[in-house]
């Protein structure tokens, strides 16, 4: 078949590489300069730095861990890490997920956040219903010492909302949850580990992050044409017109807001409720410093309080890999969320990293570059009425005869590995359609 795929993030490029390997004729239309999306590095200099924000491989599904590493140059094209993050909690550094680092707080915050994690245990063994918004599933959870020392202020930080008018159903699997025994153990001084899947993970040596979509692109058999925003999608009996040219198929992975303009057959309820779906933005400062002594052996951190400036999590970026940063100089990248309002200058930038001098980060003076890059879509804001919504949105998709699929190609709230395993699937799908006869064309889900 001749398909067409819209976009050149990593889902877009990856299941082009897939489709080729069939025998397919696969044409990525990437909008931008190059491929990549938020996977997306750059380069000041010898210093090289990611896009969005800090980027890691790993993954709990081998299968993926392995595509995403032989796409980076395996083992030898890889700098592996055993992850050390902590949480900058007032003048402490607090083991990362914060209920199994309990232990490192104050002797008055442990008792609160104990007492409170026992109270809530004990609600929800007596039956106490999983609350439908995040602000309360918090307290339901966590209980009101964790929710107070560290949930509710870095949650508010990043969705910048009351947490009450968030759905709490994405967090399953992704705020991780610490069995009691890890908590009491922390409490009393025992060490735990929590979050485990993540305990290693890899980076690029060289090209940061955007090295693996380099490497889905290279030897991929398919054409990529960037520079080509696409601006009409339509369906004329069998075939598909993408711009004019005639496809047997045809994929996105645009942020739905940002394509469907494109797509003339989209109803007008169905384009309402993707005009409603929207992201929290990022702006991702990536700062070059001179060292008298190598950062410390932290892979990111955590900033939940208000005084030490917006930034919610800076990554020591250089520590992924040697060539991130040259001899003598070490590197970060410092995360703020907003809502598309959100206009950085100069003074803005020394603000934020006079906030990082203040919170024991980075030396102000030894910033030899910061520069900042803006991402619209980087988080998917869940409200109440978001769950209703895009299952609306997914449903149409999916009796459209076109596939959708991406972070934001279908809201899934994925990371890179979760839509490599996404592509993976649509491959599968595809390859039935290719068996059916594309008349046929069985719903992708
Ligand atoms: C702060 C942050 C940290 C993250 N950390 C990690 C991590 O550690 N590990 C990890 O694996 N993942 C991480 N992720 C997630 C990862 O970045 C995404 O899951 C992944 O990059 C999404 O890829 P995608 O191809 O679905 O979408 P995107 O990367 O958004 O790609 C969509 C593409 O569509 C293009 N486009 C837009 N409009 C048009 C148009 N009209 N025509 C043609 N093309 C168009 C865009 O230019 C873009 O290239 C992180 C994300 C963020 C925001």
């Amino acid at each position: 078949m001749k398909i067409a795929i819209l976009g050149g993030g990593i889902s877009g490029v990856a299941l082009a590489r897939m489709l080729a390997a069939d025998g397919h004729r696969v044409v990525v239309l990437e909008k931008s300069d190059r491929a990549g999306g938020l996977c997306k590095s750059r380069r000041y200099g010898e210093f090289t730095f990611d896009e969005a924000g800090g980027h890691i491989v790993f993954s709990k599904d081998q299968k993926v861990l392995d595509w995403q590493l032989a796409r980076c140059g395996g083992e030898a094209g890889t700098v592996r890490t055993v992850r050390n993050t902590k949480i900058r909690w007032h003048d402490r550094w607090v083991p990362y997920p914060f209920e199994n680092g309990v232990g490192h707080l104050t002797k008055e915050a442990i008792v609160e956040c104990v007492a409170g994690y026992v109270e809530a245990f004990v609600q929800r063994r007596g039956g106490a219903p999983c609350p439908a918004n995040f602000g309360d599933w918090i307290q339901w959870r966590m209980g009101e010492g964790f929710a107070r020392q560290f949930m509710v202020p870095y949650n508010e930080k990043i969705w910048k909302c009351d947490l009450h008018t968030m759905a709490s159903s994405w967090v399953a699997g992704r705020v991780p949850e610490a069995p009691i025994e890890d908590i009491l153990k922390s409490a009393v001084g025992l060490d735990t580990e929590g979050y485990v899947h993540q305990s290693v993970f890899w980076f690029p040596k060289h090209g940061g992050f955007e090295a693996m979509v380099h490497g889905a692109v290279a030897g991929g058999g398919f054409e990529l044409q960037c520079g080509v925003a696409v601006t009409r999608v339509e369906r004329r009996g069998d075939k598909f017109f993408v711009d004019g040219t005639e496809f047997d198929l045809v994929v996105n992975t645009v942020p739905l807001p940002q394509i469907e303009s494109a797509f003339a057959e989209i109803p007008p309820d169905i384009r309402a409720d993707i005009r409603a779906l929207k992201p929290i933005s990022l702006i991702n400062l990536m700062i070059g410093v001179k060292l008298d002594e190598p950062l410390p052996p932290l892979s990111w951190i955590y900033l939940p309080f208000p005084e030490q400036g917006p930034t919610n999590r800076v990554t020591y970026f250089s520590n992924y890999s040697p060539h991130n940063a040259p001899a003598g100089h070490g590197s970060f990248l410092a995360e703020v969320t907003h809502r598309g309002e959100l206009r950085p200058d100069a003074e803005w930038l020394r603000s934020v990293i006079a906030a990082l001098g203040r919170s024991g980060i980075l030396h102000p003076e030894h910033v030899v570059l910061s520069e900042w890059c803006n991402n619209e879509y980087a988080y998917i804001y869940q409200d109440l009425a978001f769950a209703d919504r895009i299952a609306r949105v997914r449903d149409w998709w999916d009796h459209s005869g076109y596939i959708t699929f991406g972070r934001f190609g279908r809201y899934e709230y994925h990371n890179s590995d979760q839509c490599v395993q996404r592509a993976m699937q649509v491959h599968e799908h595809i390859r039935e359609i290719s068996k059916s006869g594309a008349a046929a064309r069985p719903k992708f889900r």
